[in-house]
């Protein structure tokens, strides 16, 4: 399996302030936008050549985006790596002893599973992103 960059997760309140800035300054490709309830957020897609920059912008006070502003303001908020089965490679990480903030994958933007390992091992959160086959 060859590792790509899928994306990078930044956290922000208000994805239509920075809209102008990525899209239009930046020049980077619009990919659209969506909601993930299962975590309470709304998600915008810009391409970057193979990869893409991911905006989170919480849907609720409730959402782990929300908690993190809070916590840490905005800013990149997790790195995701693709990978051809989630599911797999957490079986395998769970044996070796790795900690993960995801035991079973859960389910992303655009239909992908992913899944979180948590940041006391990489030291930033790094996601787990298998693109829907
Ligand atoms: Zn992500």
């Amino acid at each position: 399996m060859t590792r790509k960059i899928n994306h990078i997760g930044i956290a922000v309140n208000n994805i239509d302030e920075f809209m102008a800035l990525y899209r239009d300054v930046l020049g980077l490709k619009y990919a659209g936008e969506e909601i993930v309830e299962d975590q309470k957020v709304k998600v915008a897609f810009f391409d970057i050549g193979e990869s893409r920059i991911e905006l989170l912008e919480p849907t609720s006070p409730e959402s782990p985006i929300a908690k993190f502003i809070e916590k840490r303001g905005e800013g990149m908020h997790h790195l995701a790596v693709s990978s051809d089965n989630v599911e797999a490679e957490l079986e395998e990480m769970k044996k070796k002893g790795v900690k993960l903030v995801d035991e079973v994958p859960r389910r992303g933007a655009h239909g992908t599973k992913i899944a979180f390992i948590h940041p006391k091992e990489t030291k930033i959160l790094l996601e787990l992103t298998e693109e829907k086959h």
